[in-house]
């Protein structure tokens, strides 16, 4: 039975950065991945510029579309187009991104997790191939995690629904112009990003009004041929436990989603390199839990995305209310600029929602405080 300091499920985002970090501190790891090295992940790969100071130096170059025009569309009726002088957002494709991510990694693909078993000083963790003997389990498996359902970690589960299509062209136009699109769906939106050959076009919606309304909306705003693929998205739903002895949970195993954009990739590398420092001084000192873990996470992502959950539920339902105030060159611009410096912060628009004089924001806000926690 082979035996290895860290064992980690899912070479996705999370999973791969795990590697990269634990491999800087010579802490010999496994990703297990059920999948082949090439895995067609159905995702916008909008991520924002921060990106950068969560990559290891040896990854900070990468294939990426840069990205200065935010355009917005609600529902054929309104539009905006503001231009920034610098980029506010990159756009990858998630396959080629992922890879890159694992490179150099020590990853065991086509093989999936099963079960593991809680041993005295170790944890024993069984695939569809062998079993093998790890100091620590880190779950990085994304949406629907087996190893968060095992251990009975990060069970508020919020679930959104996406569908995404690729659409092919040989001559991208306006490649640095990101299109959203508003009210075409029932709380949610529509988007369509330019990458190298093709438009990423896509929406999604919470579960029931995907289901209800908002399956097929990216035909109702972009009606080219591809092939639409839908796959959920686990959103975060408020503070919960992300460890529990020697497993702990990254990424979107552990619902780590931002819950206004439904943003994954940020955060599932945020919460993996927090991850890693914290295995690190727990092998260092012989410990056999990362409890400390569950408190980095909420101190780096807690408030924003408690805050990002508040004006989602402000934002989506009274769309039509507070359009005006939103859908303008002003808003739009300060949000691009609030994007472009690394990491959106929702605290800050909160704080200017609580304050603000505008009558409809005031109302959607006490509506909201009111009966929407
Ligand atoms: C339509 C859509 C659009 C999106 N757009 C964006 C976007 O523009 N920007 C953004 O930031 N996020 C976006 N997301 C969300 C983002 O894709 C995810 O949140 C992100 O991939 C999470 O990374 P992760 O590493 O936690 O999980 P994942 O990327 O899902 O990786 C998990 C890995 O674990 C593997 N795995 C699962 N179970 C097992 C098992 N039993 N054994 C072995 N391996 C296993 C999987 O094969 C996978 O490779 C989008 C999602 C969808 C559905």
């Amino acid at each position: 039975m082979k035996n290895y300091s860290v064992i980690i499920i899912g070479g996705g985002p999370a999973g791969a950065t795990v590697g990269q970090y634990l491999k800087e501190k010579n802490i010999d790891c496994l990703i297990i991945e059920k999948r082949g090295s090439y895995r067609d992940k159905v995702c916008a790969g909008g991520i924002p510029l921060g990106i950068i100071n969560l990559l290891p130096d040896n990854l900070k170059n990468f294939e990426k579309m840069e990205y200065d025009i935010l355009s917005i569309d609600y529902g054929g009726k309104l539009s905006n187009r503001v231009k920034l002088n610098k980029p506010f957002l990159y756009g990858v494709e998630r396959t080629k991104f992922d890879h890159h991510l694992r490179k150099g990694l020590n990853v065991h693909y086509n093989e999936k997790f099963i079960d593991f078993n809680n041993e005295k000083n170790n944890i024993s963790v069984h695939t569809d191939k062998t079993t093998y003997t790890a100091k620590f389990l880190v779950g990085a498996d994304g949406v629907g995690s087996r190893v968060s359902i095992l251990s009975s970690l990060a069970r508020k589960k919020r679930f959104i629904l996406g569908e995404e299509k690729e659409v092919f062209q040989k001559n991208i136009t306006e490649p640095n112009t990101v299109k959203l699109f508003l009210r075409y769906n029932y709380l949610g939106y529509g988007w369509m990003l330019p990458k190298q050959n093709h438009y990423s076009a896509g929406s999604g919606a919470l579960q029931k009004y995907f289901l209800n309304s908002s399956k097929g909306t990216v035909e109702k705003f972009d009606k080219r041929k591809g092939t639409t693929k839908i796959y959920p998205i686990s959103l975060w739903g408020g503070e919960e436990s992300l460890t529990s002895g020697r497993i702990a949970l990254a990424g979107e195993a552990g619902n780590l989603v931002d819950p206004f954009t439904a943003a994954g990739i940020y955060p599932a590398m945020l919460s993996a390199k927090l991850l890693t420092g914290v295995i690190g001084k727990a092998l260092k000192n012989g410990k056999s839990n990362l409890q400390e873990y569950n408190k980095l996470v909420i101190d780096e992502l807690g408030e924003e995305f408690n805050c990002a959950l508040l004006l989602s539920k402000m934002f989506y339902p009274f769309l039509p209310l507070i359009k005006n105030v939103i859908v303008n060159r002003s808003t739009i611009q300060q949000a691009m600029e609030n994007i472009s410096s690394g990491y959106i912060s929702y605290k800050t628009f909160y704080r200017k929602v609580q304050r603000t004089r505008k009558i409809p924001v005031k109302i959607a806000y006490f509506l909201v405080q009111k009966f929407a926690n």
